[in-house]
């Protein structure tokens, strides 16, 4: 009789390979089929058996090396086939990582498995950053945003541009570095006052991280003057930007803090 095949979508973290749950690693040991993502940590797999199929199905922007349903269909072909398969998305599975079509396709096959949540990048990179993303005094409410916005939705986006430039204290846009010139003059246009602090954390977490800081204002020149900050990258905005100042941890204790697993 054939086994019944499981699979978990489990959020291996920002980058640091230690910000994986323990839930993460335990369901890695047990992988027989692990399908990952270009933003999960490819140092991560070192904890699936070295018998474990791996199969990269990483996305760049323009370059689809598998489409989403093509992700889908084969989750769900390994697991019918009777195995353990493990899906391994770069920070939360379900901040911005399709982690609901996916599931949605594997319940319409009636596929057993589980959701591990992972620590997403919109408040990891910004706390390696010395930024928290909510204080007492400098932010009480935080969004997660994507900064890549589509076309196919504008109404949408003129409701959320006014809701963000003056409902919410701290905004993390994910995906937005490009679009960066829009969602500065937007939340400008729609009421946030030019001086609000901006930070963007490229490679937060790892030893590459990098941080430019400015406001609204500026933000668009700092970067222009910072070309080593790429992809993939967090812009957060808000006053609980200031604090890097005074709390910036990571970046002075580079190597002991994202020390690879041993
Ligand atoms: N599910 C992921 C987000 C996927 S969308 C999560 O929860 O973190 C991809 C976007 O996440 C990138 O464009 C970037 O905005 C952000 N991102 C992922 N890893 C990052 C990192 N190490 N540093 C900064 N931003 C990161």
């Amino acid at each position: 009789m054939s086994r019944a095949g499981k699979v978990y979508l489990v959020g291996a973290g920002p980058g640091d390979p230690k910000l994986i749950t323990l839930k993460g690693v335990e369901c890695l040991r047990e992988a027989e089929v692990v399908v990952y993502d270009r933003l999960a940590n490819p140092a991560l797999l070192e904890h699936a058996p070295e018998s474990a199929e791996r199969i990269y199905c990483g996305k760049l922007p323009d370059n689809h090396t598998l489409q989403q349903e093509a992700i889908n269909e084969l989750l769900a072909q390994k697991a019918l086939e009777g195995k353990v398969v493990v899906r391994l998305k770069g920070g939360d599975p379900c901040v911005f990582g399709r982690v609901g079509e996916e599931a949605e396709h594997l319940a319409g096959y009636g596929i057993p498995f589980e959701i591990v949540p992972g620590v997403t990048a919109g408040i990891a990179a910004p706390a390696y950053a010395g930024i928290p993303v909510t204080h007492r005094d400098h932010g009480s409410s935080f969004a997660m945003v994507t900064g890549h916005l589509r076309e196919d939705k504008p109404e949408l986006a003129v409701d959320k541009w006014s809701a963000l430039a003056k409902g919410i204290d701290t905004v993390a846009f994910y995906m937005g570095v490009g679009n960066l010139p829009l969602i500065r003059t937007q939340l400008i246009k729609h009421g946030r006052e030019p001086q609000t602090p901006v930070a963007i954390i490229a490679w937060g977490t790892l030893p590459k991280q990098a941080v430019v800081t400015g406001t609204l204002a500026d933000i668009e020149d700092r970067l222009a003057e910072n070309s080593h900050i790429t992809n993939p990258a967090i812009i957060l905005v808000g006053d609980v930007v200031q604090l890097r100042e005074r709390i910036n941890w990571f970046e002075t204790t580079l190597g002991e803090a994202a020390t690879p697993i041993s």
